[in-house]
């Protein structure tokens, strides 16, 4: 095997590299073009002016309108507003939340957060794949339902979920939807109309944008509470000064993975096709978790009997391969996922799963020279069925 790169990053879920044209973007933002773009001298002129561009873009490529995107400090953030946002804009006392069991902590915590305050949360079990029941979620609600928040697609184990049915059955009880698309968007096209959501959140990083920056769609007649207070940026709803190279990087990032969609996607369905022979070869039995014919491109849950996944992910990091246990979230903890519990895994095949995710930088023999380590661990550690 000829190895002459010292790294490969199959982490491409937990962030990813940022793209040249971004950073090339975001340069004049950090340099000369530094101003406010509040200030009403020059130097505010052209932020403010690729503070609106930058709108004006990130909403064409998810067919929503400028006025419904509110730039954020990340996915975090846009869970948090639109979560508490919801729950404290109702004034008819309802208190009742639903939201799914595999959801990001982003989501869970707040959720938690919530209760702590007198609310009151549903969290629908999902199925082997990673999918929530229709008929669950239509059980669940109730008269005091407030909203309804469910993940367009898991980061760790990459299912995407039929968001679309989902929220025709929320709008059939007119309560507001709310989806985390922080791993979809930018991977899979992503239509607010389609989707029929009324809110969506997203954060930069995870499409070769950088760090610390996202935006929330709401969707136009949401009633949302603001979330922070100060200033009147933002329309009013989301004060603090704009992270103007931030946005500026984040709709090059996305623009630019929007218009090579399709050859990205081929690409990174061939890394992950080739990845999955190459281990289902060699050893017996593996598990592929999440829906295998709906799933994010590139995302790679593997289970094997047998092996500790931290201790392989371990291996393969002194290799210069870089991967992920569960969630990226979740590495310093030890405990078993909850995504991975909430599929019900037994508790073997839990602890030997790592999460390979593939992006647009990894090339051809990626795939093949980390499976070809994973193999080899498996058979030093002989604890492993090969075949
Ligand atoms: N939601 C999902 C599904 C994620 O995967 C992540 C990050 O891992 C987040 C939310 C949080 O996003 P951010 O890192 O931008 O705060």
């Amino acid at each position: 095997m000829s190895f002459n790169r010292k790294t490969i990053y199959a982490d491409n879920a937990a962030t990813s590299k940022l793209d040249p044209l971004a950073l090339e973007a975001m340069l004049p933002f950090l340099r000369e073009d530094f101003g406010n773009p509040s200030s009403l001298h020059s130097f505010g002129r052209s932020p403010r002016s690729i503070l609106n561009e930058s709108r004006q873009q990130i909403a064409e490529c998810i067919g929503a309108s400028p006025e419904e995107i509110f730039f954020t400090s990340g996915g975090t953030e846009s869970n948090n507003w639109a979560l508490k946002g919801l729950a404290k804009a109702n004034t008819n006392n309802k208190k009742h939340i639903i939201t799914s069991a595999i959801e990001h902590h982003a989501v869970l915590n707040t959720c938690s957060h919530l209760e702590h305050q007198g609310f009151e949360v549903t969290y629908i079990p999902v199925d082997s794949k990673g999918h929530i029941s229709k008929v669950d979620l239509e059980n669940a609600i109730r008269q005091d339902t407030i909203c309804i928040s469910i993940m367009l697609a898991s980061n760790e184990i990459g299912t995407i979920e039929d968001i679309a049915t989902i929220s025709s059955i929320s709008n059939k009880y007119n309560i507001p939807f709310h989806t985390d698309a922080v791993q979809a968007v930018g991977h899979i096209p992503v239509d607010i109309k389609k989707l029929g959501v009324d809110l969506l959140s997203a954060s930069a990083h995870k499409f070769n944008g950088p760090k610390g920056v996202g935006f929330l769609f709401v969707r136009k007649g949401t009633t949302l509470f603001n979330f922070m207070d100060g200033g009147y940026q933002e329309n009013g709803c989301r004060a603090g000064t704009e992270n103007i190279p931030g946005i500026v990087g984040m709709t090059v990032a996305l623009r630019n993975n929007y218009k090579n969609i399709q050859a990205n996607t081929e690409k990174i369905n061939n890394l992950t096709f080739l990845f999955k022979k190459y281990i289902s070869q060699a050893i017996t039995p593996v598990k592929f978790n999440g829906d295998q014919c709906s799933s994010l491109p590139g995302n790679v849950s593997v289970s094997i009997p047998g092996i500790s996944g931290e201790s392989l992910l371990h291996y393969l990091d002194l290799k210069g391969i870089a991967v992920s246990t569960g969630s990226a979230c979740n590495s310093q903890s030890v405990e078993i996922s909850h995504v991975l519990k909430a599929i019900k895994l037994s508790e073997t095949l839990a602890n030997g799963t790592i999460r390979i995710s593939f992006g647009k930088n990894n090339f051809e023999n990626d795939p093949i020279i980390i499976a070809e380590e994973i193999i080899s661990y498996c058979k030093k550690i002989n604890k492993v069925n090969m075949k």
